[in-house]
C-alpha cells in the first residue's frame, strides 16, 4: 500500500468513498497546513493534547477541507474536537448574520460538553455561541437582532424542533451542520426531528457531518439520504 495508506492502516482508519484528503501526522502538521487564529491556537495549546487521536488524524483535515462525511469512532475517541476545531477555523470571524454553524446532540448533557469545549477554544475570539437546551423557551422572544448576534448554535432535537415549528429560529444561514452521536439520535427516535432541522437549513452551501459511536445500518441510510456520496470513515473498530 501507499505510505499514506500504511499510515491509515496503522491507526485503523478505514474508509469508503472518495477520500483525497491525507491524514495529518501530528497537531504541528495540522497547524502548518491550516493557519488558525492566534487565539484559537493558544486556547488549543492550553488543552495540552499532545497528539491527535486516530479519528482526529483523518477527520480534522477532512472537516477543514469542507467535505461532507460520516465518521464512526468509539465513545471517548475525541470526536468533539474533530469538528469543533475545524468549525472555528471555517467560520473565521463573527458576522452577525445569524447562525452559521449548528450542532445537534441527542441530550442536554452532551450539548453541554460540546458547549464547554467550544467556550474554551473560542476564548478571546468574538464568536457568540448559543447553548439552547431547555425543554421550552422561557423569556426569549421571537427572532430579533438580538438573536442574530450568535454564530454557533448547540441544541437538542426536541428543543430545536420547538423553535422551528414556532418560527422562533432562523437556520437559513447555517453552512456547517453537525449531527453528533447520530446513532443515539436515531435510537431515541429523533429521525423526524432531524428531518425538520435539515429542512430548515436551506443554505445552498450547507456542509453536513455526522458523527457516531456505532455503525448501525440506519446511520448509513441516514447519511445516504442527506448527503451526496459522503466519505465514510470507520475508525478503531476490530475489522477496520
Ligand atoms: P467522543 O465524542 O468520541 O466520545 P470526546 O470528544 O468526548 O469523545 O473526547 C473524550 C475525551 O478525550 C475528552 O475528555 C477529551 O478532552 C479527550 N481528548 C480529545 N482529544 C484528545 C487528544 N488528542 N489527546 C488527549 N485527550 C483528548
Ligand atoms: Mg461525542
Amino acid at each position: 500500500p501507499s505510505e499514506v495508506q500504511a499510515f491509515r492502516d496503522q491507526h485503523r482508519i478505514a474508509y469508503y468513498g472518495e477520500l483525497s484528503v491525507e491524514p495529518v501526522r501530528s497537531f504541528a502538521m495540522l497547524f502548518e497546513r491550516f493557519t488558525f487564529k492566534a487565539a484559537v491556537r493558544r486556547n488549543f495549546d492550553r488543552l495540552k493534547f499532545t497528539k491527535p487521536t486516530p479519528i482526529q488524524l483523518q477527520a480534522l483535515p477532512l472537516a477543514l477541507a469542507q467535505q461532507d462525511f460520516v465518521a464512526c469512532a468509539p465513545t471517548g475517541s475525541g470526536k468533539t474536537l474533530a469538528y469543533v476545531l475545524p468549525m472555528l477555523h471555517i467560520l473565521s470571524e463573527p458576522q452577525r448574520v445569524g447562525y452559521r454553524a449548528c450542532i445537534v446532540t441527542p441530550t442536554r448533557e452532551l450539548a453541554t460538553q460540546v458547549y464547554e469545549l467550544l467556550k474554551v477554544l473560542s476564548q478571546g475570539t468574538k464568536f457568540r455561541i448559543n447553548h439552547l437546551v431547555k425543554a421550552r423557551p422561557t423569556q426569549e422572544g421571537k427572532e430579533t437582532d438580538q438573536v442574530k448576534k450568535y454564530d454557533i448554535l448547540i441544541s437538542t432535537p426536541l428543543r430545536l424542533m420547538y423553535e422551528i415549528e414556532h418560527d422562533l429560529i432562523d437556520l437559513s444561514q447555517v453552512q456547517y451542520l453537525v449531527l453528533d452521536e447520530a446513532d443515539q439520535l436515531l435510537e431515541l427516535g429523533y429521525l423526524q426531528q432531524v428531518d425538520t432541522i435539515l429542512a430548515a437549513c436551506t443554505h445552498s452551501g450547507l456542509r453536513k457531518q455526522l458523527f457516531s459511536a456505532t455503525i448501525p445500518p440506519e446511520i448509513e441510510d441516514l447519511a445516504q439520504s442527506i448527503m451526496r456520496d459522503p466519505v465514510r470513515l470507520f475508525i478503531g473498530f476490530r475489522n477496520a
